[in-house]
């Protein structure tokens, strides 16, 4: 199986850990003392020492929702 596009992780780059594992999660996020949720995010979390890896289709679904990226549409919906 070929998923040359996701990012595999086995150990956790912090502490080397095998416990870090693939979640999906809504994680909140603070931007400027506003905050704002991401549903669903996929990303790996290290159960050992709170470790969180982001992907790069992670990071564009975070960008996607922060208020930094979209200022306007934020404020409208305020
Ligand atoms: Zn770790």
């Amino acid at each position: 199986m070929i998923m040359s596009d996701k990012l595999q992780i086995k150990t956790c780059p912090t502490c080397s850990s095998d416990q870090i594992r693939r979640v999906v999660r809504d994680i909140i996020r603070k931007y400027k003392g506003q905050t704002y949720t991401v549903p669903k995010v996929e990303f790996y979390d290290c159960p050992n020492c709170s470790e969180k890896v982001y992907d790069r289709e992670a990071m564009l679904k975070i960008e996607a929702h922060s208020p930094a990226y979209h200022k306007a549409e934020a404020l409208i919906e305020a």
